[in-house]
């Protein structure tokens, strides 16, 4: 299996490389050279398996020779084991056929332990055997922040740094970052948001003399094997209602574009999924790019949702590569008027998108409103990004075809706004319940590389 980059210029990768290398030297994003599939026997036998026997089946066609099957087996225990609930991906039911996938019960409450805590288990034995060291460096507007220090947290082979807005997160999501005492993970509280940080991060990558001096790697979820990771929840969902001899629909909260794009890779690998539903909060500009008007940014409005308020939704690219026809040339060129402000979609990639993707989008009011009504009509509590997926859902759903809207971080992240919403406080898990007692330790930063990379090179020194 090979990897390429979306802008066509960057080196031909394996997935080893491509992991560990995060996003390519081109600027592009790495995708593997052909999408495998697995057969109609293949999906149905994963009816009734574990979730780590699913994963295995999913990802090993992509990982070609980087782990042996046995080796494999044993990253994905060991990543799935400190999660809270042995189903790994439990689901619950909202309504008649419309099914709630429970993504939260990795150790930091959000669906990006999925994939975190399995690149935190694959460097390590990558890295290990090679005597090699990385600084791992990551923007995050809160979860993938927390789900990359507390998967690499003490081991051996890697230094993180995470870039986080200052002020623009949640108490509990900046916690989960600044309170592991491991002296190998740093947090960062970058004066600017989310994009600010994230184009920081490109900058570095960019910056050569650095990215070669501090050996730099990414797991942002530009990071091919997050994306991997997340596919395998999309299959093990689908076939616990009825896959592949019965079809289902997703609805996925969407900001970076990197979950529902692992449901599209599903698609792509022979599950049969109807829609794959994008739903964004207030900061539509998904939303409104798959409706026809382009993608021309606008400021960040800092939202209820705020792994969602994002303007430059990194992944979209990979959709985007898929529907040029796999032209590197056409994406760099997109890219480049992106710097510039935006970009129109061509009649037909916007065809190829549409054939594909559907979305919608809700306001603030419309999301405290999802989470009252689903507190009242199902007993359930969302956290509010969560509760933008069950609102595009109810809205678009075919009632005839099971509609699975992932819920993408459990309500105690964002205790206030899920209080404001419906007068109930959730709490945290026991396993978790004494995180507003440990101490903190950051470091502000201006939004400014040069500042950044000083830092950077004076902790990795210290
Ligand atoms: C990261 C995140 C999202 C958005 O996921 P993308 O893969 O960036 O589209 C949605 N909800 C929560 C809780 C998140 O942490």
């Amino acid at each position: 299996m090979r990897y390429i980059s979306t802008r066509g210029t960057a080196p031909v990768l394996s997935f080893e490389e491509a992991m560990l290398t995060g996003l390519a030297r081109d600027g592009g994003l790495y995708v593997p050279e052909t999408i495998p599939t697995l057969s109609k026997d293949q999906i149905a036998a994963m009816a009734g398996q574990s979730y780590e026997e699913v994963a295995f089946t999913v990802m090993r066609p992509f990982i070609g020779d980087t782990f042996t099957d046995e080796e494999f087996r044993e990253l994905i225990a060991k990543a799935y084991g400190s999660f809270g609930h042995v189903a790994r991906a439990p689901m619950v039911q909202l309504a008649p056929n419309h099914f709630l996938l429970e993504l939260f019960h990795g150790p930091t409450l959000a669906f990006k332990d999925f994939a975190m805590q399995l690149i935190g288990q694959m460097f390590q034995k990558a890295l290990g055997r090679k005597g090699e060291r990385v600084t791992i460096v990551g923007a995050t507007s809160g979860d993938t922040g927390s789900a990359a220090i507390e998967a690499f947290r003490g081991l051996d082979n890697v230094d993180v740094f995470i870039l986080y807005p200052h002020g623009r997160v949640s108490e509990v999501q900046r916690r989960q970052m600044t309170t592991p005492t491991e002296l190998n993970v740093h947090a960062l509280a970058v004066d600017g948001d989310f994009d600010d940080c994230q184009a920081r991060l490109k900058d570095m990558f960019n910056d050569f003399e650095f990215r070669d001096g501090v050996k730099l790697a990414g797991v942002n979820s530009i990071n091919w094997g997050r994306v991997l990771a997340q596919v395998v929840y999309y299959f093990s969902s689908a076939v616990s209602l009825g896959a592949p001899d019965r079809e289902v629909s997703f609805t996925v909260p969407t900001g970076n574009f990197g979950d529902i794009f692992a449901g599209y890779i599903a698609r792509q690998m022979g599950l049969p999924i109807a829609d794959l539903v994008v739903a964004t909060n207030q900061n539509d500009i998904l939303d409104r790019c798959l409706k026809g008007q382009g993608y021309h940014k606008g400021g960040v409005h800092a939202s209820i949702s705020p792994s969602m308020d994002i303007q430059v939704s990194s992944n979209f690219e990979r959709a985007l590569f898929d529907a040029y026809g796999r032209d590197g040339a056409a994406i760099k060129q997109l890219m480049d008027e992106l710097g510039q402000g935006g970009f129109d979609v061509s009649q037909g990639a916007l065809q190829a998108l549409q054939e594909i993707y559907h979305s919608g989008r809700a306001s603030e009011e419309e999301t405290s409103a999802t989470i009252a009504d689903t507190l009242k009509t199902s007993a359930e509590l969302l956290c509010p990004h969560s509760a933008i997926g069950v609102k595009v859902a109810n809205e678009q759903r075919d009632p005839a075809i099971p509609m699975i809207t992932l819920a993408t971080a459990h309500p105690a992240k964002f205790p206030d706004a899920v209080e404001a919403a419906t007068g109930v406080r959730p709490g945290l898990p026991p396993r978790m319940a004494d995180l507003f007692d440990r101490d903190e330790r950051l470091t502000r930063v201006d939004n400014d590389l040069d500042a950044l990379k000083t830092l950077i090179k004076g902790k990795l020194n210290a």
